[in-house]
């Protein structure tokens, strides 16, 4: 055991990347203490220009979170009671949560083997005369197979929403995910490629109908002071998360560029050995998550911790058999590729700041590992 309190690898080290930037950072912050000005103001009509530009979308609208932009979306395309709404098990909580949320029933469909993402081939099977919309998560920073689930769903005249939290940035086809959908949700969650120091979010779309919807759902229904059209709720990013976004957004290609850097020397030192993520032809990986697949996951992970280095499982129990979703009476068994995944992946800590040389402590410590236990 080489446990050495220098070696300590956090999943994501948030204090590096600020060093870099701190100074614009309280800048920024400043800026706005002097406006006076703390909610929908400047700096957030900024950021949702620009995030909207980079996301290669007409409109872009900040919201609290991401948990909001999905919920936002969904009620703007009036999904609700009696409604079904497509998506992966194999997500954070919050993508299938929200679909509950509106009271509309999330119908689940299993993931590809090779992306994690959901598998279009099954989805043809799951649909109903009550199936509105399919929610595609682009997991770990890569995309789903957006060509397939676009054409399936104008086929079938269902709405595609992005959840596109984990993968700003990330292109399908030269095209940037968030607005190949109808709508796409961002969040900055502070772990996230771009994090703020606090919850927020943004929706993207290209439709002005749309767009119009969320700007008054996110407002108490409200266009107009006291004026109230729709039953919203209050969902808004305030300026000091906007000003801290604004000042990351000019870092954002580099970091993502670290990211990819990074990854491209785990799966150098690693695939010959297990299973490392593919990067798909056409399709660009961003790289939130860099995560393996191997049998004995969790003693790797002792391993890794005896070592200094954190890990983390990305999702250890699939949504399908979450008690809060038992309601929906599905079993072990019904999604066999998410339920194996489940099982097997692993995280790696990854990071833009991750040096070369714990990059290095990383690698050689899973090649240990496997040389003893393969
Ligand atoms: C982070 C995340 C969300 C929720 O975003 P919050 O800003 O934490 O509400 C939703 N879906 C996925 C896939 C996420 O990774």
């Amino acid at each position: 055991m080489v446990y050495n309190e220098r070696n300590q690898i956090p999943m994501v080290d948030l204090k590096e990347e600020l060093a870099l930037i701190k100074s614009p950072i309280l800048a920024a912050l400043a800026e706005v203490l002097d406006s006076g000005d703390f909610i929908l103001g400047e700096k957030g009509a900024q950021l949702e220009k620009l995030i909207a530009e980079y996301a290669q979308a007409s409109y872009g609208l900040g919201v609290a979170n991401g948990t909001d932009a999905l919920q936002l979306s969904l009620q703007a395309l009036n999904i609700g009671p009696g409604d079904e709404v497509i998506t992966t098990p194999f997500t954070f909580f919050a993508t299938a949560e929200v679909i509950a949320q509106v009271g509309a029933k999330p119908v689940f469909v299993d993931i590809e083997e090779e992306t994690y993402n959901i598998d279009p081939s099954k989805i043809e099977d799951a649909l109903t005369k009550n199936t509105k919309a399919i929610i595609v998560v682009h997991l770990y920073g890569q995309t789903a197979n957006m060509e397939a689930i676009m054409k399936l769903a104008k086929t079938h005249n269902l709405y595609v929403i992005e959840d596109a939290c984990q993968a700003i940035g990330t292109e399908y086809d030269g095209r940037r995910v968030g607005a190949i959908g109808d709508i796409g949700c961002f969040s900055f969650f502070p772990s996230k490629n771009l994090g703020a120091f606090g919850d927020a979010g943004l929706v993207v779309t290209n439709q002005s109908n749309l767009y119009e919807k969320v700007r008054e759902l996110r407002n108490h229904g409200s266009e107009k002071k006291y004026q109230h059209t729709s039953i919203g709720m209050n969902s808004r990013l305030d300026e000091f998360q906007a000003a801290t976004l604004l000042v990351k957004l000019d870092h954002l290609d580099i970091f993502l560029h670290k990211r990819k850097e990074v990854a491209r020397r785990y799966t150098e030192g690693l695939n010959d050995l297990l299973k490392t993520p593919p990067i798909v032809e056409d399709r660009s990986h961003t790289f939130h998550q860099y995560c393996i697949e191997l049998d004995n996951r969790d003693e790797l992970a002792l391993a890794l911790k005896n070592n200094g280095i954190a890990s983390a499982i990305y999702y250890p129990i699939p949504l399908h058999l979450q008690p809060a979703f038992d309601y929906l009476h599905y079993k072990q068994g019904d999604f066999p590729v998410a339920e194996k995944t489940a099982d097997r992946i692993l995280a790696l800590p990854i990071s833009p700041m991750l040096s070369f040389h714990k990059q290095d402590d990383i690698i050689s410590t899973v090649q240990n590992f496997l040389e003893n236990n393969g």
